[in-house]
């Protein structure tokens, strides 16, 4: 069997989803609202069903798709890519992940990856042959420094793997922070795979930077995105992967063997969703801005340090000041199982040196919601 996997946990987010079925508790772990989502779009879905979209599309997606995904970017970021040729729809983000990670790396590669990292970057990175190499950030400001980066970047990196808005860390990363990594990049002539799936999902103000819209990087990045998490539709699994012809032919020739394609009556009602006027994005961020202060204000009365929540449908806090004497990953399981809500560990988002006082909150939830899980940890302390 492939040790690659033969030897993986399952997922922290699986895990926890079971946990909190297990112990009937309050889901506050994976991230996926819980609520239907945005009706108009689900509609969009529903007609393409019934109007006839439902053989094989194209490989590459529906052409309404691929154009409707390159003119929300030139919209949203001033970002020019033809459809026809720098576009592709994947089966949500993970999968587009993985299908640009097999494309670019080759046994013996190093591959720069920052901690917290998501899970499903090592192993796919390992299977490819790459050796990763880990970069640390740290709480409460995630930064990325020029030390770190002088440390990881040698003639033998082939790509780096970068996750802006950051989960779980809830960090969208400044242009300073971009322009050190596109200079690395360029001085050891690297590949970025950006995992960019929160780009929609970022408060008070701030804008999502797109890496690829770093002078330098155009050529030589790899940018993902997943209508799941701008319609909170995380079910449908849409991906999509904009890069220059060269890059994106190769990370193609993959995803024509993971999935070959994707559904494409949702595929139709996410070309609409991209459409929507520029409002319906600001709603959603309110609208998840009010949710992430609700749970935030709610933590602090109760006693909880909480960190500062940029962007993603997570906030985190800091269990280190409470003096509590005990792990996040053992914080989150007595949680679940005695006060009934479940929470996401970020050691998990850790290889080594892991961080273990941090402990993750989904707040795209309802109001009620919320406030049933704050009623209960209210009990925890
Ligand atoms: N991205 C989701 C999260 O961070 C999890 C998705 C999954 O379970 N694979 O919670």
């Amino acid at each position: 069997m492939n040790k690659v996997f033969a030897d993986l946990p399952v997922t922290i987010f699986e895990t926890m989803s079971q946990l909190a079925r297990d112990n009937d508790a309050i889901n506050l772990g994976q991230g996926f609202p819980d609520d239907p989502g945005p009706e108009d779009i689900r509609r969009a879905a529903a007609d393409a069903v019934l109007d006839g979209y439902n053989q094989y599309p194209s490989m590459m997606g529906i052409p309404e798709l691929r154009q409707a995904i390159a003119a929300h970017y030139h919209h949203w970021h001033g970002l020019s890519v033809d459809p026809a040729t720098e576009v592709m729809v994947t089966s949500g983000g993970t999968e587009a992940l993985t299908s640009a990670i097999l494309a670019m790396v080759e046994p013996g590669d190093e591959v720069i990856v920052f901690q917290p990292v998501y899970d499903s970057y090592l192993p796919i990175i390992r299977q490819a042959g790459g050796i990763p190499r880990l970069v640390r950030l740290e709480p409460p400001h995630w930064r990325i420094t020029e030390d770190a980066l002088r440390g990881a970047f040698t003639h033998k990196t082939k790509a780096v793997l970068f996750n802006n808005p950051l989960n779980p860390a809830a960090v969208v990363y400044p242009r300073e922070d971009l322009e050190l990594l596109a200079r690395f990049c360029q001085e050891f002539d690297v590949v970025a795979i950006c995992d960019e799936v929160w780009e929609h999902v970022v408060f008070d103000g701030r804008e999502h930077l797109p890496l690829i819209t770093i002078p330098g990087m155009r050529e030589r990045t790899i940018k993902i995105g997943s209508a799941g998490k701008i319609f909170s539709l995380t079910g449908w699994k849409i991906g999509f992967v904009c890069a220059a012809p060269p890059l994106l032919r190769v990370t193609a020739k993959v995803h024509q063997f993971l999935t070959f394609t994707t559904a494409p009556n949702l595929q139709a009602a996410v070309a609409y969703g991209l459409t929507r006027p520029d409002d319906f994005f600001f709603e959603m961020r309110r609208e998840l801005t009010r949710r992430r202060d609700r749970l935030t204000r709610g933590l602090e009365d109760i006693g909880f340090p909480v960190l500062p929540s940029q962007g993603t449908y997570f906030l985190t806090v800091d269990l280190a000041p409470l003096g509590l004497n005990e792990t996040d990953q053992a914080f989150c399981r007595r949680i679940v199982t005695d006060y009934k809500v479940a929470a996401i560990p970020v050691s998990a988002f850790y290889e080594r040196d892991a961080i273990t006082s941090v402990v993750r909150f989904c707040f795209a939830k309802k109001d009620a919601t919320l406030d049933s899980a704050l009623e209960r940890l209210s009990d925890a302390m």
